[in-house]
């Protein structure tokens, strides 16, 4: 399972825009983007490289999928792979794809408070901390359905990580197409997320573009 590796906040630079990929940090003043809001490399500070108003279609489309890849921690491969089944699937591209993202087992624990970010989610799945319908799963990019249960494992509830977790959990907000118990740490996927629900700073439709060329 490849993921990256490198410094996130450099993501978030490049990007041009708060990604939130770390969490608490990202909303206090260490964040590095607030200090350091251009982008990495040498020649970050001139501005080159980020296209602004006169960016190309496909500067454009390029920035659009680059963000919503890394926002969810999806290398190239599976990105692309994710579209052709959005494509093949009935309804918009664009948001069959988000709803995709949104419904990989690691970010359904990051959306239900179980974890600080995306990052330390794809952790604690592929660590096996997690259940899917009673059964132990260690795949980050398995998709859920509406009706799918998750758990915790009995064997990792002992552990020092979840001791005070169910606290930890409860200060976290919840998103409204998932239900979950945070005492007995667990969670259910209630239906598909609407657009409205996903996080609007991405353009669905220019990712569209951009695989479509
Ligand atoms: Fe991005 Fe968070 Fe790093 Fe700030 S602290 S640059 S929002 S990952």
């Amino acid at each position: 399972m490849a993921r990256y590796t490198g410094p996130a906040c450099r993501l978030c630079r490049r990007e041009n825009e708060k990604l939130f990929l770390k969490g608490e940090r990202c909303l206090s003043g260490k964040c590095s983007f607030e200090r350091r809001a251009y982008a990495p490399g040498d020649h970050g500070k001139s501005g080159s490289g980020r296209g602004g108003d006169k960016a190309s279609d496909y500067a454009r489309q390029l920035r659009a999928k680059q963000k919503a890849r890394r926002t969810y921690g999806v290398l190239e491969r599976q990105f692309r792979r994710m579209f052709g089944i959005a494509s093949k699937k009935r309804g918009q591209t664009g948001l069959v794809m988000l709803q995709l993202l949104e419904t990989r087992l690691d970010n359904v624990v990051f959306r239900l408070g179980f974890a600080e970010n995306r990052a330390q989610a794809r952790q604690l799945v592929s660590h096996g901390h997690f259940m899917v319908n009673g059964v132990r799963s260690d795949i980050p990019s398995m998709i859920l359905k509406p009706g799918d249960q998750i758990s915790i494992c009995e064997n990792s509830k002992g552990k020092t990580f979840f001791k005070d977790f169910a606290e930890v959990a409860e200060k976290r907000n919840c998103v409204g197409w998932l239900d979950r118990d945070v005492k007995a740490i667990s969670g259910r996927v209630l239906r598909l997320p609407e657009r409205a629900e996903i996080d609007g700073n991405i353009t669905e439709q220019l990712i569209v573009e951009y695989y479509s060329r």
